[in-house]
């Protein structure tokens, strides 16, 4: 059996509800809204965790980013 990263076996147990076009998905940041949660507002992908830290951002699926200056490549 193959060994995952902490980042790779995160992807596995926190599966996201939405799917986009967002570079956010590539990027450290982001936190996703999971699939199933019933709390946040329906018109989010998730959080982003740095732009306006210590505060969250919103990051709406009808306002696709496309490029950041914050970006923060995963590692794959
Ligand atoms: S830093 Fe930029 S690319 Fe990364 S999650 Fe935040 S808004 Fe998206």
């Amino acid at each position: 059996m193959a060994e995952l990263t902490p980042e790779e076996f995160l992807d596995t147990v926190l599966v996201p509800e939405k799917k986009s076009d967002h570079i956010c998905w590539q990027c450290r940041s982001l936190k996703p809204v999971l699939k199933g949660s019933k709390f946040p507002p329906a018109d989010i992908i998730g959080w982003c965790m740095k732009i306006h830290w210590p505060d969250y951002w919103c990051v709406a699926d009808f306002n696709v980013i496309k490029k950041c200056y914050a970006f923060d490549a995963r590692k794959k």
